[in-house]
């Protein structure tokens, strides 16, 4: 009997004993290639001999230091090697636990902004039909999935969801890319007009949507499109990169290769790999300076933000990852795989579509390939597809779409930015059988 409050008693759990690369290891030594990182999470494997130094050398120096009283040399590092990184104007770091933190301080940091500059009744959030913003009540409010929000009603923050941007499905014969683009942007205008500009906060995306579509990613001109109506309206841009942040897509924020820059952004999965939880926010001395001269700070805050070992092992990480020029790998890997996939997966009946950018990467089920229905009762519920990946020993992320949350019509892949050509061949391969 365990005394764990699992959150669904059902799924059968192995008992993780080990990692080391790209393998994990359950108590009978039979290995997983981890082919999601979790969901998006390790991407630089298991067992990293420079992180696990890291983490041991700050243990030996301070685990952890309340952020009312101290700040660490960690803390300061990684927030300078994220500002001289991050997209555009965005350089004030606010470190977090996790992703749904991050996304609850953007909510709050995008609220108290608009109280400070003398427009209170910016309160409502936008976002979009085919999105995960994380658990927590703020963040499950702006999130896509209504299944996920049935329980909860009524949510304490007012959201609404416009289209999002999925090319696959809702693009039309007759419509470029632009037209398609400009489609969306259009709509969220009349979304705005229609609650007032005056009453809206801000617009909240993934740039690269993970969890609910399987690595969807907008048409190119999208982001820029949908920035030009924020502006237009003087509501913010929050780019959630939680997911395809911190290399992913193969460029260290995924919104740089659209050419947009967010109001503010929030990154956490890739940014400790695993090794720790930590999760950021990251603004703009914009936001930060007009919040700091109101109310004097920002009214928010957790006990673990900036947690010093956490901060010292993404620093770890994300060294590895720029000295080693993982993002290379990832470009190349991740064309390969996609490549694979499709070479093998071509006739499969039920693969609609092969999708991504760089190692986040996504596979969609349908009914047939032609009517694209979704949701094929005859193909397989998520449970099933994960628990037969399991036996051909890999680690995928299958998603239960947006509908029900039960059937597996999406597949989430996301290998460490360390795989090899053979690694990937051999996930191909075992994707192959299990599907
Ligand atoms: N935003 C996105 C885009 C995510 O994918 C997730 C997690 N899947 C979250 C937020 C929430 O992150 P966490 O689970 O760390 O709270």
């Amino acid at each position: 009997m365990t005394h764990v409050f699992h959150r669904n008693p059902k799924q059968q759990l192995a008992f993780a004993v080990r990692g080391q690369g790209i393998a994990l290891f359950d108590q009978d030594n039979k290995s997983y290639i981890d082919a999601s990182g979790g969901a998006a999470v390790s991407c630089l494997g298991h067992g990293h001999p420079v992180v696990i130094q890291a983490i041991k050398d700050q243990l030996d120096r301070i685990a952890y230091a309340h952020s009312s009283f101290f700040t660490t040399q960690a803390a300061e590092e990684l927030a300078d090697f994220l500002a001289e990184r991050s997209p555009g104007d965005l350089n004030r770091i606010y470190f977090l636990s996790g992703g749904s933190e991050a996304v609850e301080a953007a909510l709050k940091l995008a609220r108290q902004y608009f109280v400070e500059i003398g427009q209170p009744t910016r309160r409502h959030f936008i976002a979009r039909r085919q999105s995960y913003h994380g658990n927590t009540l703020g963040a499950l409010a702006i999130g896509g999935n209504a299944w996920r929000r049935e329980p909860f009603l009524p949510l304490l923050v007012p959201a609404h969801h416009v289209s999002p941007c999925y090319a696959y499905r809702d693009q039309l014969a007759n419509e470029t890319e632009e037209q398609y683009a400009e489609r969306l942007a259009q709509e969220l205008d009349q979304q705005i007009e229609a609650l007032g500009a005056e009453n809206v906060a801000a617009f909240v995306a993934e740039t690269v949507v993970g969890a609910t579509a399987g690595a969807l990613a907008p048409v190119r001109t999208y982001l820029k499109r949908m920035r030009e109506v924020c502006d237009r309206h003087g509501v913010l841009l929050i780019l959630d990169e939680v997911m395809s942040g911190m290399g992913r897509t193969g460029h260290l924020f995924a919104c740089a290769e659209d050419g947009v820059v967010p109001d503010i952004m929030t990154i956490a999965k890739g940014l400790g790999a695993g090794y720790q939880p930590i999760g950021a926010m990251v603004a703009s001395d914009r936001i930060y300076d007009a919040v700091v001269a109101g109310s004097g700070f920002f009214q928010h805050g957790h006990t673990y933000m900036g947690h010093a070992t956490a901060c010292a092992a993404a620093l770890a990480v994300q060294r590895v990852i720029e000295q080693e020029q993982l993002l290379s790998n990832v470009l190349q890997r991740g064309e390969q795989l996609r490549a694979e996939l499709r070479s093998v997966l071509g006739d499969h009946p039920n693969v609609g579509d092969v999708r991504g950018r760089g190692l986040f990467v996504g596979v969609e089920f349908v009914q047939d390939k032609a009517s694209k229905v979704t949701l094929n009762p005859a193909h397989k519920t998520h449970a099933r597809l994960k628990k037969q990946a399991m036996e051909n020993g890999l680690l995928m992320y299958p998603m239960g779409g947006t509908i029900d949350g039960v059937h597996g019509d999406h597949v989430l892949l996301a290998p460490p930015f360390i795989c090899t050509p053979s690694d990937i061949t051999e996930i191909v391969s075992r994707f192959a059988r299990t599907v």
